[in-house]
Protein backbone atom coordinates (compact mmCIF):
# COMPACT_ATOMS: atom_id res chain seq x y z
CA UNK A 1 0.00 0.00 0.00
CA UNK A 2 2.47 2.25 1.15
CA UNK A 3 4.72 1.63 -2.17
CA UNK A 4 1.63 2.10 -3.92
CA UNK A 5 1.16 5.35 -2.83
CA UNK A 6 4.76 6.34 -3.06
CA UNK A 7 4.71 5.70 -6.11
CA UNK A 8 1.89 7.64 -7.37
CA UNK A 9 2.88 11.14 -5.25
CA UNK A 10 5.85 12.64 -5.92
CA UNK A 11 8.49 12.14 -3.27
CA UNK A 12 10.21 15.14 -1.43
CA UNK A 13 13.07 16.26 -3.48
CA UNK A 14 15.16 18.07 -0.54
CA UNK A 15 18.91 16.10 0.07
CA UNK A 16 18.32 14.66 3.81
CA UNK A 17 21.48 16.46 4.95
CA UNK A 18 24.45 19.48 4.01
CA UNK A 19 26.41 19.15 1.73
CA UNK A 20 30.13 19.44 2.31
CA UNK A 21 31.90 22.80 3.03
CA UNK A 22 34.56 24.11 0.97
CA UNK A 23 38.50 22.79 1.69
CA UNK A 24 39.61 25.77 3.99
CA UNK A 25 42.96 25.70 2.12
CA UNK A 26 40.84 26.30 -1.18
CA UNK A 27 41.83 29.84 -2.60
CA UNK A 28 38.08 30.70 -3.84
CA UNK A 29 35.10 28.79 -3.04
CA UNK A 30 31.34 29.31 -5.10
CA UNK A 31 28.20 29.70 -4.15
CA UNK A 32 26.40 27.23 -5.45
CA UNK A 33 22.15 27.11 -5.07
CA UNK A 34 20.88 23.72 -6.15
CA UNK A 35 17.12 23.52 -7.61
CA UNK A 36 16.01 20.26 -7.30
CA UNK A 37 12.75 19.19 -9.44
CA UNK A 38 10.58 16.35 -7.97
CA UNK A 39 10.67 13.16 -9.77
CA UNK A 40 8.72 9.33 -8.69
CA UNK A 41 11.90 7.09 -8.52
CA UNK A 42 12.42 6.53 -5.75
CA UNK A 43 15.34 4.22 -6.80
CA UNK A 44 16.98 7.53 -7.28
CA UNK A 45 18.89 9.30 -5.06
CA UNK A 46 19.61 12.63 -5.45
CA UNK A 47 21.56 13.97 -2.06
CA UNK A 48 23.59 10.86 -3.24
CA UNK A 49 23.72 11.84 -6.70
CA UNK A 50 24.69 15.97 -6.14
CA UNK A 51 26.85 14.70 -3.62
CA UNK A 52 28.68 12.72 -6.30
CA UNK A 53 29.03 15.35 -8.87
CA UNK A 54 29.85 18.22 -6.76
CA UNK A 55 33.13 15.72 -5.05
CA UNK A 56 33.60 15.47 -9.47
CA UNK A 57 33.47 19.40 -9.76
CA UNK A 58 35.75 20.23 -6.78
CA UNK A 59 38.10 17.11 -7.96
CA UNK A 60 38.64 18.78 -11.51
CA UNK A 61 38.57 22.73 -10.37
CA UNK A 62 41.04 22.02 -7.77
CA UNK A 63 43.97 22.81 -9.33
CA UNK A 64 42.53 26.59 -10.34
CA UNK A 65 42.11 27.13 -6.58
CA UNK A 66 37.99 26.84 -7.16
CA UNK A 67 35.70 24.34 -4.93
CA UNK A 68 31.86 24.69 -5.14
CA UNK A 69 29.46 24.66 -1.77
CA UNK A 70 25.64 24.59 -1.98
CA UNK A 71 24.58 27.11 0.31
CA UNK A 72 20.81 26.80 -0.37
CA UNK A 73 18.51 24.06 -1.74
CA UNK A 74 14.98 24.54 -3.12
CA UNK A 75 12.43 22.76 -4.72
CA UNK A 76 11.06 22.99 -8.36
CA UNK A 77 7.41 21.87 -9.08
CA UNK A 78 6.64 19.13 -10.84
CA UNK A 79 5.81 20.65 -14.01
CA UNK A 80 9.83 22.09 -13.97
CA UNK A 81 11.44 18.37 -14.40
CA UNK A 82 11.03 17.76 -17.91
CA UNK A 83 12.73 20.97 -19.75
CA UNK A 84 11.63 20.36 -23.35
CA UNK A 85 11.98 23.90 -25.01
CA UNK A 86 14.66 26.69 -25.33
CA UNK A 87 11.55 28.66 -23.57
CA UNK A 88 11.61 26.23 -20.54
CA UNK A 89 15.47 26.77 -20.31
CA UNK A 90 14.13 30.69 -20.02
CA UNK A 91 11.39 30.14 -17.37
CA UNK A 92 13.67 27.85 -15.12
CA UNK A 93 16.58 30.27 -14.47
CA UNK A 94 15.78 33.73 -15.59
CA UNK A 95 13.49 35.59 -12.86
CA UNK A 96 15.30 33.28 -9.86
CA UNK A 97 19.18 34.81 -11.31
CA UNK A 98 21.00 36.58 -8.36
CA UNK A 99 23.98 37.90 -8.12
CA UNK A 100 26.88 36.23 -5.90
CA UNK A 101 25.58 32.78 -6.60
CA UNK A 102 25.52 29.85 -9.34
CA UNK A 103 22.29 28.32 -9.98
CA UNK A 104 22.67 24.40 -10.50
CA UNK A 105 18.56 23.04 -11.60
CA UNK A 106 18.48 18.92 -11.37
CA UNK A 107 15.57 17.96 -13.53
CA UNK A 108 14.75 14.56 -14.93
CA UNK A 109 14.85 15.20 -18.86
CA UNK A 110 16.76 17.46 -20.82
CA UNK A 111 15.94 17.93 -24.62
CA UNK A 112 18.27 18.66 -26.83
CA UNK A 113 16.80 21.54 -28.72
CA UNK A 114 18.69 22.00 -31.64
CA UNK A 115 18.15 18.42 -32.86
CA UNK A 116 15.89 15.17 -31.77
CA UNK A 117 16.98 13.60 -28.52
CA UNK A 118 18.24 14.62 -24.87
CA UNK A 119 21.57 15.93 -22.94
CA UNK A 120 22.93 15.46 -20.09
CA UNK A 121 23.59 18.52 -18.74
CA UNK A 122 23.84 22.48 -20.52
CA UNK A 123 25.29 25.93 -19.10
CA UNK A 124 22.51 28.19 -20.07
CA UNK A 125 22.06 31.84 -21.07
CA UNK A 126 18.97 33.50 -20.60
CA UNK A 127 17.65 34.84 -24.05
CA UNK A 128 16.17 37.72 -22.29
CA UNK A 129 19.18 39.12 -20.24
CA UNK A 130 22.55 36.74 -21.29
CA UNK A 131 24.54 38.05 -18.49
CA UNK A 132 21.54 35.89 -16.15
CA UNK A 133 23.38 32.26 -16.78
CA UNK A 134 22.49 28.78 -14.93
CA UNK A 135 23.15 25.03 -15.17
CA UNK A 136 20.69 22.80 -16.10
CA UNK A 137 21.57 18.92 -15.19
CA UNK A 138 19.70 15.90 -16.29
CA UNK A 139 19.50 12.93 -13.47
CA UNK A 140 20.72 10.90 -16.46
CA UNK A 141 24.71 12.44 -16.15
CA UNK A 142 27.45 10.38 -15.85
CA UNK A 143 29.65 12.03 -13.03
CA UNK A 144 31.48 14.41 -14.33
CA UNK A 145 28.86 16.39 -15.87
CA UNK A 146 28.45 19.36 -13.42
CA UNK A 147 32.15 20.04 -13.65
CA UNK A 148 31.97 20.31 -17.35
CA UNK A 149 29.25 22.76 -17.38
CA UNK A 150 31.07 25.04 -14.13
CA UNK A 151 34.40 24.84 -17.29
CA UNK A 152 31.65 26.58 -19.37
CA UNK A 153 30.69 29.06 -16.51
CA UNK A 154 34.28 29.82 -15.98
CA UNK A 155 34.53 30.36 -19.41
CA UNK A 156 35.46 27.17 -21.17
CA UNK A 157 34.62 26.44 -24.80
CA UNK A 158 34.35 22.60 -25.69
CA UNK A 159 37.95 20.83 -27.21
CA UNK A 160 38.80 18.12 -29.59
CA UNK A 161 41.55 17.55 -27.07
CA UNK A 162 40.92 13.72 -26.50
CA UNK A 163 42.44 14.59 -22.56
CA UNK A 164 40.51 17.84 -22.20
CA UNK A 165 37.05 17.22 -19.67
CA UNK A 166 35.34 19.58 -22.46
CA UNK A 167 35.37 17.01 -25.03
CA UNK A 168 32.30 15.46 -26.24
CA UNK A 169 33.06 13.97 -29.23
CA UNK A 170 33.63 10.69 -29.90
CA UNK A 171 37.23 10.71 -29.74
CA UNK A 172 37.30 11.58 -26.01
CA UNK A 173 39.05 9.17 -23.35
CA UNK A 174 37.27 8.19 -20.53
CA UNK A 175 39.34 9.37 -18.06
CA UNK A 176 39.71 13.17 -18.88
CA UNK A 177 40.41 16.27 -17.00
CA UNK A 178 40.76 19.79 -17.60
CA UNK A 179 44.21 20.83 -19.21
CA UNK A 180 46.59 23.32 -17.98
CA UNK A 181 45.62 25.83 -20.55
CA UNK A 182 41.96 25.18 -19.56
CA UNK A 183 43.28 25.33 -15.61
CA UNK A 184 44.68 29.48 -16.58
CA UNK A 185 41.54 29.93 -18.20
CA UNK A 186 39.42 28.96 -15.15
CA UNK A 187 41.68 30.94 -12.63
CA UNK A 188 41.67 33.97 -14.79
CA UNK A 189 37.82 34.32 -15.32
CA UNK A 190 37.55 33.00 -11.19
CA UNK A 191 39.89 36.09 -10.01
CA UNK A 192 37.25 38.40 -12.60
CA UNK A 193 33.95 36.24 -11.45
CA UNK A 194 34.63 36.63 -7.86
CA UNK A 195 36.05 40.77 -8.09
CA UNK A 196 32.86 41.96 -9.37
CA UNK A 197 30.92 39.98 -7.01
CA UNK A 198 29.02 38.30 -9.72
CA UNK A 199 30.17 34.29 -7.80
CA UNK A 200 30.45 34.91 -4.20
CA UNK A 201 32.37 33.21 -1.32
CA UNK A 202 30.46 31.90 1.37
CA UNK A 203 33.33 32.26 3.75
CA UNK A 204 33.40 35.71 3.65
CA UNK A 205 29.45 35.79 4.85
CA UNK A 206 26.63 35.60 2.85
CA UNK A 207 25.97 36.10 -0.49
ZN1 LIG B 1 29.59 21.41 -23.00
Amino acid sequence: MLTTLASLLFLPALPPEPMPPCPPSIDRCASLRLWIAPHDDDAFDDHAFVATQLEHANLHHQPAGLAFAIVETRTLTPAERAIVSRADRDALGHANWRRGVIDVYLVSSLANVDEPGEIRGVHWRSRADRKRRFIIVSRISPPHVLAHELGHYFGLPHSDAPASLMNTSANALPERAFLPDEITRITRRARALFSSGLVADPRQGPP
